[in-house]
């Protein structure tokens, strides 16, 4: 068979390098074209000029069970720069109630450590926990509301900061499915695939550097500051690419994966259907380096910021599907935040930090039963054209696992494909 010798990656986000590591390493010279002026997408880390110091775009935890996430790092030689605990364990704090805890699921598939109520989240029976064998059968219009009893102390301390933090969308709309493969690929596979793990240093150091460093060893051209404005499509076939600075005609044994957000594919794609509701996120970044032995992270139960993520120059907090707050000045979060900051870390009483509110208003499509019905396969009717980005039908909410895992099957897709 004949295999396509060129690809042409539009969107150098996770999914599309994904793709072009994948396909550089079966030898097919690949050409990475992307519209802004750095590769890395919705997952990048960049100088600030208020804190002075390099920042996340966002905070992104990883799992060790992501298992396409960790095959990428090891692809590009980074599997190294990530960070966490020896095993899996969450800290949280209910501020409600002051309470503190640390979630330590056992290592094995069998959840034996449920039996220890001392292992257990505070306030919850054993009984309770058999939850997530009706959620394993949850249909694909039910929200993660509709199943779970949302007066218990485990859906309050558990259930609803894991949809939140995983499906970025409220449990009373997101899709249960959707959390329940989350759950299948996790918990339900015991302690070691749920150890967090998060960069050493940067998302881009640990993410996106070794990637482009990686495709330059192979030949790869990285392209930036090229946004595709149209592809011209055959009966069958992709036949050249339309960029600001021209066309790119591609020949019979050239292909494309398009790699952009859900919005430009539609907008590029006749007869695409993709989500088109989104949830955002806001991050809140503040000037402060902790000392190493400070957890990595804490859960924040009954606050306005859910997660604290302890960085080598700042404090991060994270509000996922946080909607409500998008609209609110950033002069009136930042101090609201950092109320929560203090508490996560029971800092002493100080003025606030410096400090910069990142707000995404379309952090991630909505993880919704009908947003995750429009997801779209990575095959197109095209021969030559696949797609790739979180957005796909991956069976995962939109991560950084999802991102990756789809443009390795849009990479796989075309490696399978005769060109003409
Ligand atoms: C604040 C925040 C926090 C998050 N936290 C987590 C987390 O903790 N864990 C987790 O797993 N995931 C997390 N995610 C989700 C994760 O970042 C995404 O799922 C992932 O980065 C998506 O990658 P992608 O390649 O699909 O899309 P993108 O990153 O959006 O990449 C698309 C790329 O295409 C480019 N592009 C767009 N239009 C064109 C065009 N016309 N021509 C050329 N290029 C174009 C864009 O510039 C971009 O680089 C978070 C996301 C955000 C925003």
């Amino acid at each position: 068979m004949r295999r396509f010798s060129r690809v042409h990656v539009i969107g150098a986000g996770l999914a599309g390098l994904a793709a072009a590591v994948r396909l550089a390493d079966q030898g097919v010279a690949v050409t990475l074209h992307e519209s802004a002026q750095a590769a890395g997408g919705r997952c990048r880390s960049y100088f600030d000029a208020t804190l002075h110091c390099r920042i996340d775009n966002g905070n992104h935890l990883l799992l060790q069970g992501n298992r396409a996430a960790m095959a990428y790092l090891a692809a590009i030689g980074a599997a190294d720069t990530l960070i966490g605990p020896v095993a899996a364990e969450f800290p949280f704090l209910d501020l409600a109630t002051g309470e503190r805890w640390v979630l330590r699921p056992g290592k094995g598939r069998v959840p034996w450590w449920l039996l220890d109520r001392a292992r257990r989240v505070p306030g919850t029976a054993l009984r309770d926990y058999l939850a997530a064998l009706t959620l394993a059968r949850a249909g694909p219009e039910e929200t993660v509301a509709d199943l779970l009893d949302r007066q218990s102390a485990l859906y309050r301390r558990f259930w609803r900061p894991l949809t939140i933090a995983a499906l970025n969308t409220l449990p009373r709309e997101a899709s249960a499915a959707l959390l329940a493969r989350v759950m299948a690929e996790s918990f339900a596979r015991g302690g070691a695939a749920c150890r967090p793990l998060v960069p050493k240093i940067g998302l881009s150091e640990s993410l996106i550097d070794p990637a482009l460093a990686h495709l330059e060893r192979s030949g790869a051209a990285l392209r930036l500051t090229a946004r595709l404005r149209a592809l011209e499509l055959g009966a069958d076939r992709l036949e050249s690419l339309s960029f600001d600075g021209g066309s790119e005609s591609l020949g019979d044994d050239e292909g494309a994966v398009l790699a952009v957000p859900a919005p430009v594919a539609t907008r590029l794609v006749p007869g695409l259907d993709a989500p088109d509701d989104f949830r955002a996120i806001v991050n809140a970044h503040y000037r402060i380096a902790l000392p190493e032995g400070a957890p990595l992270f804490v859960g924040l139960i009954g606050a306005t910021a859910e997660w604290v993520f302890r960085k080598r120059e700042v404090l991060s907090v994270t509000v996922s599907a946080a909607d409500r707050l998008v609209d609110e000045p950033a002069e009136d979060l930042a101090p609201r935040l950092w109320a929560d900051v203090e508490r996560a870390y029971d800092l002493p009483r100080q003025a606030m930090p410096p400090a910069q509110i990142v707000k995404e208003r379309r952090a991630t499509f909505a993880a919704t039963p009908a947003a995750n019905a429009r997801r779209p396969a990575q095959q197109t009717r095209w021969a030559n054209l696949v797609l790739a980005g979180d957005w796909t039908a991956t069976g995962l909410p939109a991560t950084i696992e999802g991102a990756i895992r789809s443009g390795f099957a849009a990479a796989d897709l075309l490696l399978a494909t005769p060109a003409r």
